[in-house]
């Protein structure tokens, strides 16, 4: 199976680094291979090749069966001229992958329920699912820049636009991951104001009708969920909404599960998948060896499931990440007095072993 992998910038290379560690080690014990190709994207790009996302990266991906990709960005690219930003490299490999769905798991495990902002008891135990449209809606609908109008007023404009196949195609995803689960789907929209949410509720409840009936769907207005996401994060299952309010509510529930380092997500479309951790490149502990790789080696896993179709083998590194917490270690971002504080490369190592028990 070829992975293609995409480190980036900052702590992208140390945590791409442990992936592989533990990806091997996972390959070894459940007898298959993967062959990895790595390639530019961001601002490592910028500096080697003048783009953020050379031709080389798309054709490795595209012929890839899955992608794994650490991060993009830093202060050092922040002035580079917009058409080339680091970001662009991400997007435009989305684009190019026709990723149109973002999935990010939040799960909130005894060991860190204490770092979480809320009181530990309310959100330990918390496992939800957030199911997010990713090619649609006011990102890509037309945005009419900064003008004057007729009146002299200056204005600007963006467009809000859903069509019904774009709706059912991400609201399957959350349907089929509901069924994989505890059966529930929360739809998510703003159906009491915008004319493309009350599509997308009318869409997404005459499918549930039509192809799910066992699974239990209820719909939130996104400023209610934003407020449950707060006060009973446990009363969720499988979270669908469309491409900002997925943007918004998924930065809020990373918050719950108390570091940014443990949260993978996956990216999903008719063709290759795409991994990475939900967190930034880090520059400010860059190259220090004390970056978290859970949520790369967790999205690691992700891969093995959706796109490896290797279930079992991803089941094994989540509970061998589960396992090594639970021995007490811990990089810099979970440490507590009485645990043990390991470097990235030690994580991954501990990891690794772990599988090969
Ligand atoms: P960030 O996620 O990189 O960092 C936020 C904070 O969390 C920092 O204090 C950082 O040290 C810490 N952190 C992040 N990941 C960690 C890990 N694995 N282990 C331990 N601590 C961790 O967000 P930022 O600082 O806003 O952005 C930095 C750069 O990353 C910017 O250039 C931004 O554009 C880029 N960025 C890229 C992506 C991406 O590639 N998907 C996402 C967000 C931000």
């Amino acid at each position: 199976m070829k992975v293609t992998l995409l480190p980036g910038d900052g702590i992208g290379v140390e945590i791409i680094d442990a992936a592989v560690e533990v990806l091997e080690a996972v390959a070894t014990k459940f007898g298959f291979t993967l062959e990895f190709d790595k390639q530019l994207i961001g601002g490592c790009a910028i500096d080697a090749v003048g783009v953020p996302l050379p031709e080389a990266t798309v054709s490795s991906a595209k012929a890839a069966d899955a992608v794994l990709l650490g991060a993009v960005g830093g202060p050092k690219w922040d002035n580079v001229a917009p058409e080339i930003r680091p970001e662009k490299g991400l997007l435009g490999i989305r684009k190019a992958l026709g990723l149109y769905c973002n999935l990010r798991p939040m799960t909130v495990s005894n060991f860190t329920a204490h770092l979480s902002p809320l009181r530990p008891e309310q959100v330990a135990g918390a496992d939800l699912l957030i199911v997010r449209e990713l090619t649609g809606g006011i990102y890509f609908g037309k945005h009419d820049e900064a003008h004057l109008n007729a009146e002299g007023v200056e204005e600007a404009s963006d467009i809000e636009l859903y069509t019904v196949p774009e709706i059912k195609r991400i609201a399957r995803y959350a349907f089929a991951a509901a069924r994989q689960r505890r059966g529930k789907v929360t739809s998510v929209d703003k159906a009491n104001v915008l004319a493309s949410s009350r599509l997308w509720r009318r869409v997404v409840t005459q499918l549930q009708a039509e192809e799910y009936p066992d699974v239990e769907l209820n719909h939130f207005y996104v400023d209610n969920c934003a407020m449950q996401l707060v006060l009973n994060p446990k009363q969720f299952d499988v979270i669908l909404t469309n491409n900002i309010f997925g943007d918004i509510l998924s930065d809020e529930a990373s918050t719950l599960a108390g570091s940014i380092g443990l949260l993978p997500s996956a990216s999903l479309g008719d063709g290759t998948g795409m991994y990475e951790p939900i967190h930034g490149s880090a520059p400010d502990i860059a190259g220090q060896g004390i970056a978290n790789p859970t949520a790369t080696i967790l999205s690691a896993a992700m891969m093995l499931r959706y796109s490896l179709k290797q279930t079992e083998a991803a089941s094994a590194v989540e509970e061998a990440v589960n396992a090594v917490m639970e021995q007490g270690y811990r990089t810099k971002d979970l440490y507590s007095e009485g645990l043990q504080l390991v470097s990235t490369s030690e994580m991954a190592a501990l990891i690794a072993a772990e599988l090969l028990k």
